[in-house]
């Protein structure tokens, strides 16, 4: 069974989370199990599943995240060092939550890729 319920539940704010941005569009809070000083999930409030399921009608959701995540890249003064925007997909890509998200890391050297 896919686990995207928490995702929802978190937008909808049935379960608590540290939520650092909400639109319309767009729901960004912080990860539950951070793999750095800033580590910020910037979720679709529509559900996607995974990226494999971005269309040409969808695609705008792509450019709204990437805006929020650099917005807030700046609100934690992690914009001049620098940081990490993640999309996972699917098994070998390591997606643990089957709703589409971007991860934000930042606030230390970063090992490389
Ligand atoms: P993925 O591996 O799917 O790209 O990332 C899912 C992320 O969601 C993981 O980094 C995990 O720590 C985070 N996560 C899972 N469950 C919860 C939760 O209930 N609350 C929050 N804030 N983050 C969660």
């Amino acid at each position: 069974m896919e686990n995207s319920e928490i995702f929802k539940n978190i937008i909808k704010r049935k379960i608590s989370s540290e939520i650092l941005y909400q639109d319309k569009n767009i729901t960004a809070f912080k990860d539950i199990n951070p793999k750095a000083p800033v580590h910020i999930l910037v979720v679709s409030n529509k559900f996607i599943r995974s990226s494999n399921e971005i269309t040409k009608e969808n695609k705008g959701i792509l450019g709204d995240m990437l805006y929020v995540a650099i917005k807030l890249a700046k609100k934690f003064n992690i914009d001049k060092k620098g940081y990490r925007l993640i999309m996972n997909c699917n098994e070998h890509g390591g997606q643990e939550i089957f709703h589409l998200h971007l991860h934000l890391l930042g606030g230390k050297k970063l090992g490389k890729i």
